[in-house]
């Protein structure tokens, strides 16, 4: 059994989807949370099996690094300017009273996200990508899960 808890995959996703844009360029197209398994969709030139292998190697690390997560609201005229913010292709974030929920990974990373979240990073265990698949040249579906 994976360990399906929502806040674990929400917050495991921050740490995935930074490290693929900051190192990778790539960008989340589309997202799906299940109990077992969890995939998600990016456009991501260059993708191949070695990249696996390291990405899964580099969230295992930052995860390890205990970090604090803490959320706060921004005006939404300030996300507008904050393009760092915004990590999905697809999706505007919920403006509420005219202000955007940002989740921030203490010294790792910061972006738009209503989503409920662990305290620290260390609590998500260990994260693998179990399969991957080609949607085309650039899309890749990656499933994820989560282990004790
Ligand atoms: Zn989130």
């Amino acid at each position: 059994m994976g360990r399906g808890s929502w806040p674990l995959l929400v917050t495991v996703l921050h740490v995935l989807n930074k490290i693929a844009l900051r190192d990778y360029g790539a960008r989340i197209t589309g997202v799906q949370i299940g109990e077992d398994s969890s995939r998600i969709d990016f456009k991501w030139e260059g993708f191949s099996p070695a990249v696996v292998a390291e990405v899964e190697g580099k969230v295992n690390a930052a995860l390890a690094e205990n970090r604090a997560l803490k959320a706060y609201t921004i005006s939404e005229a300030e996300f507008r300017q904050r393009d760092d913010l915004r990590r999905t292709l697809t999706a505007e974030p919920p403006v509420v009273d005219g202000r955007v929920r940002v989740v921030e990974i203490v010294g790792f990373d910061a972006q738009a996200c209503g989503g409920t979240h662990v305290a620290t990073t260390a609590e998500v265990g260990h994260f693998r990508i179990t399969r991957t698949d080609n949607k085309g040249r650039i899309n890749k579906r990656l499933y994820v899960r989560l282990d004790d």
